[in-house]
């Protein structure tokens, strides 16, 4: 029997208790609110002047603050007054706060804030990888070494935004000028699949759960194949990686205990990291798949990534464990549930929290 079912009568005694769960109005907000909701939480949208009246318009939202700017996000913190709220991280929120921001917060905050110093620096992300035993592209440290085709990746560079590829060092030399004195790393060129994998890990029982997968669409790359390589001669066609959005995709089951041993890995290294808690909650490794079915890890995400927004009613892999409809939005208010019936809010929150 789950935890939460053991429990759910003293939720409901303890309701005079009311946690709100809260987010920035972009991303995944739906979703996670849409789970709090379905959890008993009182949800909270912050938004801004052009995305108030969509979050308003949804009926599992129940109340939305108007902010300026997300930015100015940890200005309008003391808006949320005394309440008993809890912030759900998602992708928006490293794109619009600096790490130095989610330091500063002192509200409930879900997650490990330690790992974003790992997740932020790509040398660091890079060694606890690599710790963990993944496979990565190989890395070039200038254009002479490049003897492969390989992926050119500006630094800040968001949602495939800002990458090249490049045949081999003569095309390097080339077009190197485009990236001239900006920072950028040059990634061995991984053909295959891409398959990002969704993740959640409990602190709580211990236990790893894969929650859905799915593969980005881009624009112009997954679209050459439409045109044949012989009329693409002459077009100066280059591939970009710009996301259009994201596809379903259920793995090959002959493959899922690589998917899942990987996601072990990056927690137990976590641990050793940013002890004690390590990575936990939602996460995203995100890979290509090469024709002799190994994972190649471009990046991980240690949040809850846009892609599971297909997966609001659930995934194959989530109804497996919970025959209900189970988004990563509402695995995460379960987690804080149960963490509230059990005691146990500590080890869900971020250190920095003041409860
Ligand atoms: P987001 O912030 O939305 O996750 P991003 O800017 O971090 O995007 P990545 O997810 O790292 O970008 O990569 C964007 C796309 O670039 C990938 O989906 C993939 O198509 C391509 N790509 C990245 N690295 C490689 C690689 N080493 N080999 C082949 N393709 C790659």
């Amino acid at each position: 029997m789950m935890l939460a079912e053991k429990v759910e009568p003293l939720f409901e005694a303890k309701s005079h208790e009311f946690y709100t769960i809260a987010t920035l109005g972009s991303h995944s907000a739906l979703q996670i609110l849409k789970g709090a909701h379905d959890e008993g939480f009182r949800t909270l949208a912050i938004a801004n002047r052009q995305t108030e009246r969509l979050y308003r318009s949804f009926n599992f939202v129940d109340e939305v603050i108007g902010i300026p700017r997300y930015e100015d996000f940890p200005e309008h913190v003391g808006l949320l007054g005394n309440r008993k709220i809890i912030i759900v991280p998602h992708g928006s929120f490293v794109a619009y706060l600096s790490l130095e921001d989610h330091k500063r917060m002192t509200i409930p905050y879900f997650g490990n804030k330690a790992i974003l110093d790992w997740e932020a620096s790509r040398e660091l992300q890079r060694q606890w990888l690599s710790a963990a035993g993944l496979n990565l592209p190989r890395q070039f440290r200038s254009g002479s070494e490049i003897d492969r085709p390989v992926i050119v990746k500006l630094y800040g560079a968001h949602g495939g935004k800002g990458y090249m590829f490049l045949r081999d060092a003569h095309d390097f030399e080339e077009r190197a000028g485009l990236v001239a004195r900006r920072n950028y790393i040059i990634q061995e060129y991984i053909i295959g699949v891409p398959l990002y994998i969704h993740y959640f890990y409990s602190p709580l029982t211990g236990r790893l759960e894969i929650m859905s997968m799915d593969r980005r669409y881009e624009t112009n790359v997954d679209s050459l194949g439409r045109i044949p390589a012989a009329a693409q001669e002459g077009l100066d066609l280059q591939p970009s990686y710009v996301v259009v959005g994201n596809a379903p995709l259920s793995l090959r089951e002959s493959m899922l205990a690589e998917a899942y041993r990987m996601g072990e890995e990056v927690v137990r290294v976590s641990k050793e990291i940013c002890p004690p808690k390590g990575l936990f909650g939602a996460f995203c490794i995100e890979t290509i798949i090469t024709p002799d079915t190994q994972f190649y890890v471009m990046e991980i995400s240690a949040r809850i990534v846009a892609g599971t927004n297909l997966f609001i009613d659930g995934s194959p892999y989530s109804y497996l464990n919970y025959s209900e409809p189970m988004s990563t939005g509402r695995r995460i208010a379960r987690e804080l549930k149960n963490a509230l019936l059990s005691n146990s809010l500590r080890y869900v929150l971020d250190d920095s929290s003041v409860l």
